[in-house]
């Protein structure tokens, strides 16, 4: 990334960011930071096409090139400028945003704030398969949602399971602290979700250190490094500290923001919480880093985030 700007507050935001111009002049940077390129003939020289279009021709070969094409923010009916407020809130908040507040703070209904959150965290997971964890390793499994009456499934009494790593890293002092984390829906806790979970998520090669229950073993025959070390009689966040304080934050994350998550959406929400977690140290720079996820990502029909 050659280009940032970090609005440090709303008066500094509104500063920067005064016109829908400004919005589209700051995007063209961020994307192409050595300059917009023709898609046609690779020229660089463009006229201003349309005015209410965001469209430029090309001097050369005249071919139409619009900033957003390919992007979640093509063909958008929502101005940049409340985009980029959406992405300016999001950032500034540690706990996230709420389709509802988000609607009532950016001044659109309901449905739009829904569907413009989910396309940002949809940019935000398909910057995070980018990545794989790697050296020491925690994965457990968990569960999320209401209690189910009657039958117990799995080791709790709450509905969807989630298996969870996270990297750590040991200091100079011999302490350990956290570094990046993934997690993942899975239909049930067995062999095959695990074994699926760490290829995605994990380099092949790293130590990977479990509570010992059964299904973990069979990392060992797929390229990783298994530490079991069971509960027995200790207490249980003793076993795996790191997976355990992550678990406690990602508990009142939804607890607080989200007031209980629905599964059909459920990976989006920890996939939020992960992009969050993984960029802590770098939250000065979140609002570009959420600009240039959201221009990265290819066009995502609505239709196929709501499935
Ligand atoms: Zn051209």
């Amino acid at each position: 990334m050659v280009y940032q700007y970090q609005p440090l507050n709303l008066v500094e935001f509104f500063a920067a960011f005064p016109t829908e111009e400004a919005c589209e002049y700051h995007l063209i940077r961020v994307r192409w930071p050595e300059g917009m390129v023709c898609n046609g003939c690779g020229g660089k020289d463009f006229y201003r096409r349309i005015r209410t279009r965001r469209v430029y021709q090309c001097r050369y070969c005249r071919h139409l090139t619009s900033p957003t094409a390919g992007t979640i923010l093509h063909k958008t009916r929502t101005s940049l400028q409340r985009w980029f407020l959406a992405l300016f809130l999001i950032a500034s908040d540690k706990r996230g945003c709420s389709a509802l507040l988000l609607s009532k703070q950016i001044g659109v209904d309901y449905d739009t704030a829904w569907a413009m959150l989910h396309r940002i965290r949809h940019a935000m997971a398909t910057r995070d398969v980018q990545y794989k964890l790697s050296g020491l390793i925690e994965m457990d499994e968990m569960f999320i949602g209401a209690p189910t009456e009657g039958k117990k499934r799995g080791r709790g009494t709450e509905q969807t399971p989630v298996l969870v790593a996270v990297s750590f890293f040991t200091g100079k002092r011999g302490g350990e602290y956290m570094g990046f984390a993934a997690m993942r829906v899975v239909g049930q806790i067995d062999t095959t979700t695990v074994v699926a979970f760490a290829k995605e998520a994990i380099e092949p090669g790293s130590r990977v250190r479990t509570d010992g229950l059964s299904v973990y073993p069979a990392l060992e025959k797929h390229g990783f490094l298994h530490d079991p070390n069971p509960v027995r009689r200790r207490k249980a966040h003793t076993v795996l500290p790191h997976v355990h304080t992550f678990v406690s934050n990602l508990r009142a994350f939804v607890l607080g923001t989200y007031h209980g998550l629905g599964e059909k959406h459920l990976q989006q929400y920890l996939d939020e919480f992960c992009y969050r977690f993984n960029r802590r140290r770098h939250h000065d720079e979140l609002f570009d880093r959420l600009l240039l996820a959201c221009l990265e990502k290819d066009e995502m029909p609505l239709s196929v985030l709501t499935r």
